[in-house]
C-alpha cells in the first residue's frame, strides 16, 4: 500500500515516549518508508520502535540528523488509524508518543511470522508399504502439505513412520505459512430467526452499515432482549462487505461465553485481544489484524489500538459500562473513542446497552444517534419481579447483614432447587478492622484508605495501592490480644453468614481476586451456569451479562452503596449496576425476584428499579443534569495535582488556578484535597474545570498549564477530560 509521497530524505517519526511531537530522523539512501511505516530508530542510547508520521520535516542539517535503522516488513498504520492518535492526544491533552505507544504494544510482531516446515506428498512410491505408511499416504491424498506432527497424530502413527517416508523421498520439505489465530467467520453460517421488534432493529443496523458512512446507533434493548443476538446481524452485514469487525466489551471474565456464542453464530470463533493473552498470542493476533488475516475481534478497551486496516464496524457492548474508562497515563473513554474511530473511518458503531449512558440517551433523543429498542425479553423469559426491603423494619439478626425477608426467600429457592445470587459490590471479608481497646484503625501506610480484611488469605489489604500485611494477633497501639473487630461486610463475610443459615447449600464467591484468576473464574461461572451452586455471592463481576439458567432470586445485601458519594453519577451508576444484577434473575422463563436490601426505599433510585419505570428515571436524571449544567449539557475536565509532599502539591496546585485564563464560559473549582487524599505515598489535590458544552476546555487547560508553575520536584500533573472519577 503506498500513500503519501514516498521519498523523503528525512521523516518524522512518533516514538512511543512522552513527546510533544515526531523526531525527525534521515532516510537513508535506499530506504523506502512511507507515512504509517513501523521503524527502528535510535533515542539516546536505546533503539526504539515508532511510527513514520505525516507532515514535513522541521529544516534541519540532514548531516547532523541520526538515521532510521530498519524499516520492519509489515503493513504501514494507515492513514486513519493515524489521524486516530492525533485526535486521541489533542482531546485528552496526552503526548501523541504516549498514545502512538499503545499502538506498538506487541514488538514482535512489527516481523513476519516465521514460515512452519512442512511436508508434501512426492512422486515416489515407499519401498515396501507397511499397514502405517499405508494410513500415512491416505491421509496425505490430495497433495496438502502437513506438518510432521499434525500428519502423524492424523494419520494414528508415530512421527518416525513419516521420518522413514521422508528419507526415501516419499515426502518433501516446504514452507507453509503460519496458521491463522482463529478461522474464517461464515456470516451465513447460522441465522437466527428474529422476533419482529428484533428484526426490525437488526435491519435498521443492517441498512446502517450497508450505507457504509459513519452514524451512531444506539442499541437498547432490557437484559435478556437479544441485543447481542441483533448486533450479530451488524456484524455479519460488514463481513458481507469485506470489512473488519471490533466487539468491545467491558470485561474480560465475560469474554468466553461471548466466543462460544460468537461460534454458534458465525461458525469460528473471534480473535481475542486483552491484557491475559499470552503475550506470544497477542503478536499473532496484532500481527494477522495488520496483515487483514483476523476479520472480527472480541476485546477490551485496548484493541481500539490494533492497526485494522479494513475495519467497518465497532460495537461497544454495555457500553454504559465505567470499565471503558482508563485512567493510566493517557486517561480516555473507550466508548467514546469508539465513537471517534468510526466518524474518522467513515463507519457506523453501535453501543449496545440494557441501562444505557445519560449521555448515549441525550445524544439519541436529540437526534445525533439512531436509537432501536428492544422492550420485551426474548421468548417465555420474564423479567423478574422486584422489590425493595426496607432495613429499617426488617433488619438483620445481631451480627448479620441479611434480613429475615431475603433469607426467607433464599430458602424457597433451595427448597425449588433453584439458584440465588447475593449481590455485593465489595471484595473481601470486611472494610475496616479496628481495635475494641483503644480504637486504633488499621490504615494503609501509603494511602488515605482503610485495610480492607481479607480471611481467606488471612490478610490485610489496601484496595488502592496493593499494600499488604497478615492481620495481627495483638493491636499495634495498645498490645491488647484478641480484641480486633472488623466493621462492615465483603463478599467474605457474607459467605460466613450464608453458610451458617445453610450449611447444606453448594456456595460459591465470585471476586475479581478469586485465587487462580481469570481461568479459575471461567471455571466458576460454567459450574454455575450448569447448576453446580444454589447461592452464589458475587461483586460486579457476577452482575454482567452472564446467563444463569436456574437463578431465580437475587438479592442486593447494600442497595444504597454507592449512592452517596459525591460522584455526579452516583444515582445513574447505581441504577445500572442493580438493573444489571437482578437482570440476571429469570432468564429462562421461571418465575423470579430481585430484592434490594435498602435503607432508603423511596429514593428514586429504587423507585424506579422497583416500578421498572426506567424511563421515567432517565427523565428525572436528564433534566437534573440539564439543571446543574453536568454532563452531557456541559462539560467537566479533572486536574489533579499529586506530589510527594501536602505542601508541594498544593502550591502546586494553588499555582494552576492563579494562572487559569479568563473565560466567560468555564470556570475552574478547588483546588481541593481529593477524597483520597493520598495514594502510593503522594498527597493529591485536584481542579474541577466546569463548563458549557461548546466552549474550548483544551484549550483553556493548555494555557493553564503552560502559563502555570514549571513542574519541578516531585510534582506530577494529570489531565482527566470527562472524568468518571472524583476520587
Ligand atoms: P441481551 O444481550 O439483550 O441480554 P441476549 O442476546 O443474550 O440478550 O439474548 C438472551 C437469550 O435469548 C440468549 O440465550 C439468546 O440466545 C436468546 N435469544 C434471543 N433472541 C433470540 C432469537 N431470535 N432466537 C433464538 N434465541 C434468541
Ligand atoms: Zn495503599
Amino acid at each position: 500500500m503506498i500513500e503519501d509521497s514516498p521519498f523523503v530524505a528525512a521523516a518524522p517519526v512518533l516514538v512511543p515516549m512522552p513527546a510533544e511531537r515526531p523526531y525527525t530522523y534521515a532516510v537513508p539512501a535506499g530506504m523506502r518508508v512511507v507515512p504509517g511505516s513501523i521503524v527502528r530508530v535510535p533515542l539516546g542510547p536505546r533503539q526504539v520502535a515508532g511510527i513514520v508520521w505525516d507532515g514535513g520535516v522541521e529544516k534541519v542539517d540532514a548531516k547532523k540528523l541520526r538515521p532510521i535503522e530498519q524499516v520492519f516488513d509489515c503493513p504501514p498504520i494507515d492513514r486513519a488509524m493515524r489521524r486516530f492518535v492525533d485526535w486521541i492526544a489533542q482531546y485528552t491533552l496526552s503526548p501523541p508518543g504516549m498514545v502512538a505507544r499503545m499502538l506498538l504494544r506487541a514488538p514482535e510482531a512489527f516481523d513476519p511470522e516465521p514460515w512452519i516446515e512442512g511436508l508434501q506428498r512426492t512422486f515416489a512410491k515407499p519401498d515396501r508399504m507397511t499397514g502405517a505408511r499405508m494410513r500415512v499416504l491416505e491421509t496425505a491424498e490430495g497433495g496438502l502439505a502437513w506438518t510432521r506432527s499434525g500428519l502423524a497424530h492424523a494419520a494414528g502413527v508415530s512421527s518416525t513412520v513419516i521420518d522413514g517416508l521422508k528419507a526415501q523421498g516419499v515426502f518433501e520439505t516446504v514452507m507453509i505459512p503460519p496458521r491463522p489465530v482463529v478461522a474464517a467467520p461464515d456470516p451465513g453460517y447460522a441465522q437466527p430467526s428474529l422476533m419482529p421488534d428484533q428484526s426490525h432493529a437488526a435491519e435498521m443496523l443492517r441498512t446502517n452499515v450497508a450505507a457504509g458512512a459513519f452514524g451512531v446507533t444506539l442499541l437498547d434493548g432490557v437484559t435478556g432482549s437479544g441485543k447481542t443476538e441483533v448486533y450479530f446481524e451488524a456484524v455479519a452485514a460488514a463481513l458481507d462487505r469485506g470489512r473488519q469487525v471490533l466487539i468491545l466489551l467491558p470485561e474480560i471474565a465475560l469474554t468466553h461465553a461471548f466466543l462460544e456464542r460468537f461460534q454458534e453464530r458465525f461458525g469460528a470463533k473471534p480473535a481475542e485481544w486483552h491484557s491475559d493473552l499470552p503475550p506470544r498470542m497477542r503478536e499473532r493476533v496484532w500481527r494477522q489484524v495488520a496483515e487483514g488475516g483476523v476479520r472480527v475481534v472480541a476485546g477490551a478497551r485496548s484493541a481500539l489500538f490494533l492497526p485494522f486496516r479494513e475495519l467497518g464496524l465497532i460495537v461497544v457492548d454495555e457500553e454504559h459500562d465505567p470499565a471503558y474508562k482508563q485512567e493510566d497515563r493517557v486517561f480516555y473513554n473507550a466508548r467514546d473513542m469508539a465513537v471517534v474511530r468510526g466518524h474518522i473511518g467513515g463507519f457506523p458503531v453501535v453501543l449496545a446497552s440494557a441501562t444505557p449512558s445519560v449521555e448515549s440517551r441525550v445524544n439519541a433523543s436529540q437526534g445525533r444517534y439512531h436509537r432501536a429498542v428492544l422492550s420485551a425479553r426474548f421468548a417465555e423469559a420474564a423479567l423478574p419481579d422486584l422489590k425493595t426491603i426496607d432495613m429499617r423494619r426488617a433488619p438483620p439478626a445481631r451480627g448479620g447483614f441479611l434480613s429475615p425477608v431475603l433469607l426467607g426467600h433464599m430458602r424457597q429457592t433451595l427448597e425449588k432447587h433453584e439458584q440465588s445470587l447475593l449481590f455485593l459490590n465489595r471484595r473481601g471479608y470486611a472494610p475496616l478492622t479496628l481495635c475494641r481497646v483503644c480504637g486504633h484503625r488499621f490504615g494503609c501506610p501509603v494511602c488515605s484508605a482503610w485495610l480492607v480484611e481479607h480471611r481467606f488469605r488471612g490478610q490485610l489489604v489496601c484496595h488502592h495501592c496493593g499494600h499488604n500485611e497478615r492481620r495481627p494477633e495483638a493491636c499495634p497501639e495498645c498490645g491488647t490480644l484478641d480484641h480486633l473487630v472488623a466493621c462492615g461486610p465483603g463478599v467474605e463475610r457474607i459467605a460466613e453468614e450464608v453458610v451458617a443459615h445453610f450449611s447444606d447449600a453448594r456456595t460459591i464467591v465470585l471476586s475479581s481476586d478469586l485465587m487462580g484468576g481469570v481461568r479459575r473464574l471461567r471455571l466458576e461461572l460454567e459450574a454455575i451456569a450448569k447448576g453446580e451452586a444454589d447461592i452464589v455471592i458475587g461483586t460486579q463481576l457476577v452482575a454482567k451479562g452472564h446467563n444463569f439458567p436456574d437463578m431465580t432470586l437475587v438479592g442486593v445485601v447494600d442497595a444504597d452503596l454507592g449512592l452517596s458519594n459525591g460522584d455526579p453519577r452516583a444515582a445513574e451508576r447505581t441504577f445500572q449496576l442493580l438493573s444489571q444484577v437482578t437482570g440476571r434473575a429469570g432468564r429462562t422463563g421461571k418465575k423470579s425476584l430481585g430484592l434490594l436490601q435498602t435503607f432508603q426505599p423511596d429514593h428514586p433510585v429504587m423507585r424506579a428499579i422497583v416500578s421498572g419505570d426506567a424511563e421515567a428515571f432517565y427523565e428525572r436524571e436528564i433534566a437534573e443534569r440539564e439543571r446543574a449544567a453536568l454532563p452531557p449539557f456541559g462539560r467537566l475536565a479533572g486536574v489533579i495535582v499529586s506530589a510527594a509532599t501536602r505542601a508541594e502539591a498544593e502550591g502546586h496546585a494553588r499555582g494552576l488556578r492563579r494562572a487559569a485564563p479568563q473565560a466567560s464560559d468555564l470556570f475552574v473549582l478547588g483546588p481541593a484535597e481529593a477524597p483520597l487524599s493520598l495514594i502510593g505515598g503522594r498527597h493529591r489535590f485536584r481542579l474541577l474545570i466546569q463548563g458549557e458544552r461548546r466552549a474550548d476546555m483544551q484549550g483553556f487547560i493548555r494555557s493553564m498549564l503552560a502559563e502555570g508553575p514549571k513542574l519541578r520536584g516531585s510534582v506530577r500533573v494529570q489531565v482527566d477530560i470527562d472524568p468518571q472519577s472524583f476520587l
